[in-house]
């Protein structure tokens, strides 16, 4: 493989099998990310890379080279990887190599996005959305400005295209995501293929360990949870989808119940 310089992937898995559904990936880590959720597990990626060793890209594709034949594809992942300005050389080269892709985005940068999707340089999107798509709701988790949902939302509606497969994450944490928060949001991606709930799970490098208190949704309440999202998505894709663009915003389910919401 061509190799690149000056990129600085900052983890690498070589086998993975959790990553992608259905295919056995590799993981590549890139630094930075333009929101800040508290539960974040990425924190040191986020907040501190430099205190992070940079890997040498020569090695890792020389790995890739050896992983030909056994992995399907390589998983793009963060902190947030549309943030990194050889991105696109990254997903060429890989793609040039016989792999396929798999991008991990936060869905603030449609335009790279559009322009990886225009190009063909993707396979598979996986998208993490924070909450229902109200700017009080999203700026309490992320941090981000409030014009930051309509790049979102652009994200959202790039997707829903099926261009490529894809599908929607939440990471719930009970003191942002009640359940009829999740059902909002599942309203708010009507027509999209998949929304999965992923567990909040307390850890020592969560970027906001006061979160540590808080005790996750159990198992049992999770499944149902998502049931009732596939139930929801599987109502509302049997109507004509809007663009979530040009949608009006509502107000937020019970934003005093939020911390950090003001
Ligand atoms: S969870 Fe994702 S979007 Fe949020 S701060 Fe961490 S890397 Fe960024």
């Amino acid at each position: 493989m061509h190799t690149i310089r000056d990129l600085p992937i900052k983890g690498f898995i070589d086998t993975s099998f959790v990553d992608w559904p259905g295919k056995i990936c590799a993981v590549l880590f890139f630094p930075l990310c333009n929101f800040r959720c508290p539960y974040c597990h990425n924190a040191d990626l986020v907040v501190r890379p430099d205190q992070l060793a940079t890997i040498e890209p020569e090695s890792v594709f020389a790995r890739l080279d050896d992983l030909r034949g056994w992995i399907d594809g390589v998983c793009v992942t963060g902190g947030e990887p549309t943030l990194q300005p050889k991105l696109r050389r990254l997903l060429e080269v890989v793609r040039a190599a016989g792999f396929q892709t798999k991008l991990d985005t936060n869905g603030s940068n449609p335009d790279v996005l559009r322009g990886l999707l225009d190009a063909g340089l993707l396979d598979y999107v996986a998208m993490d959305v924070k909450s229902c798509l109200d700017e009080s709701s999203y700026c309490a988790i992320t941090s981000a400005p409030e014009s930051m949902l309509g790049r979102v939302r652009a994200s959202i509606d790039l997707l829903r295209e099926g261009r490529v497969e894809y599908e929607f994450r939440i990471t719930v944490v009970p003191t942002y995501h009640g359940p009829e928060d999740i059902f909002r949001l599942a309203r708010d991606l009507s027509g999209a293929a998949r929304l999965r709930l992923q567990n909040f799970s307390p850890g020592e490098r969560i970027l906001d360990p006061a979160l540590n208190t808080v005790r996750p949704y159990t198992q049992e309440a999770l499944a149902n949870l998502q049931l009732r999202v596939d139930e929801l998505l599987a109502c509302a894709g049997s109507r004509t989808s809007v663009p979530v663009s040009a949608v009006r915003q509502a107000p937020p389910v019970n934003p005093a119940a939020r911390p950090g919401a003001s």
